[in-house]
C-alpha cells in the first residue's frame, strides 16, 4: 500500500465531474489497490474522508472514517466506510451549519451550511449495496466527499467567506479548547 499526492486547490481534477464505476472496474486489482491506499492517505494526513479526484483520479469513490448511526469517530482500528457511486437525497429541508476542512485545501477552515439528514445509496468495494440514513457530522462528511465527485468544494457551498479562517487562527479565535 502506499501514501498518495493530494492535488489541492487549483488542480483541475478536483473540478470535474468524476466517471462512475462500472461491476467489472470494481474487479480490477488496480481500483481495490486504490482504495486501500486512499485508506491509508487519508490515515496519513488525519482526514475524515478522501475522495478520489483528491488523489489525481477522477472516479466515483470515496473513503471516510465514519459510522453511519453516531457522531463518534471511527475507533481507530476500524476500516473506514468505502463508497461507490453514491446518491444522496436530503431527507426534509432542515439545515445545519458547522466547520469543515479539506484536504486539497489544507489548513483552512470555515463554515458550512447542508442538509442536516440525508438518504445515501453506493455501493461498498465488493459490489455490495449500501442504504442508510444520517444525520449531523457524518451526513456532512458523506455530503463533502460526494461533492468533491461533482466537482464542488466546501468554498463553493459556504454562504459567506466571513468564517473562512487559517487553521492557527480557528483554533486561536473559533474554538473553545483550541485542540480540535
Ligand atoms: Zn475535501
Amino acid at each position: 500500500m502506499s501514501i498518495l499526492k493530494v492535488a489541492r486547490m487549483g488542480h483541475p481534477v478536483l473540478r470535474l465531474p468524476a466517471r462512475p464505476l462500472a461491476a467489472t472496474d470494481l474487479k480490477q486489482a488496480a481500483t481495490q489497490k486504490l482504495i486501500d491506499d486512499m485508506m491509508d492517505t487519508m490515515h496519513e494526513y488525519h482526514g475524515v474522508g478522501l475522495a478520489a479526484p483528491q488523489v489525481h483520479e477522477s472516479l466515483r469513490i470515496f473513503v471516510a472514517a465514519i459510522q453511519p448511526d453516531t457522531e463518534e469517530p471511527l475507533p481507530p482500528d476500524a476500516e473506514p466506510m468505502v463508497f461507490v457511486n453514491p446518491v444522496i437525497t436530503p431527507v426534509g429541508s432542515e439545515m445545519s451549519e458547522d466547520w469543515e476542512g479539506c484536504l486539497s485545501i489544507p489548513d483552512m477552515r470555515g463554515r458550512v451550511p447542508r442538509p442536516r439528514t440525508i438518504k445515501v445509496t453506493a455501493l461498498d468495494r465488493s459490489g455490495g449495496r449500501i442504504e442508510f440514513t444520517s444525520h449531523d457530522f457524518p451526513a456532512r462528511v458523506i455530503q463533502h466527499e460526494t461533492d468533491h465527485l461533482d466537482g464542488v468544494l466546501f468554498l463553493d457551498r459556504m454562504r459567506s467567506f466571513s468564517t473562512l479562517s487559517f487553521l492557527d487562527e480557528y483554533q486561536r479565535y473559533w474554538t473553545k479548547s483550541g485542540d480540535d
